[in-house]
């Protein structure tokens, strides 16, 4: 790769994080699970006697200042967690690799 002398050990460093976690990472989800309590409506079930209520999981995403959710089965939950992290992680790296691009613009460093 033509440009990849330029990179400093850093940004080397960055780029083939992101690389691997790219090629390697089985999935990847923007958004955060959100544990939800409910009653189901039944006078007898212990959401009602007892107070215990129903948990369930959703993905919520923001985009465009728009939230929508979606169901997470139970088998699926640590899927999602993975999945979610995964987009976080790549993300971080992204943006440490975007400060470098803001450092060289202010530097006039190509
Ligand atoms: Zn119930």
């Amino acid at each position: 790769m033509k440009h990849r002398g330029t990179w400093s050990k850093k940004e080397r460093s960055l780029r083939s994080q992101l690389h691997r976690l790219v090629a390697t990472a089985d999935g990847f989800v923007h958004g955060s699970v959100i544990e939800m309590a409910r009653v189901c409506g039944n006078p007898r079930c212990k959401c009602a006697l007892k107070g215990e209520k129903h948990v369930s999981l959703y993905l919520g995403q923001t985009r465009k200042r728009k939230t929508r959710m979606k169901y997470i089965p139970k088998g699926w939950e640590a899927r999602i967690r993975r999945w979610e992290l995964n987009y976080r992680k790549a993300s971080d790296l992204l943006e440490e690799i975007s400060d470098d691009g803001w450092s060289k613009l202010s530097a006039r460093k190509e």
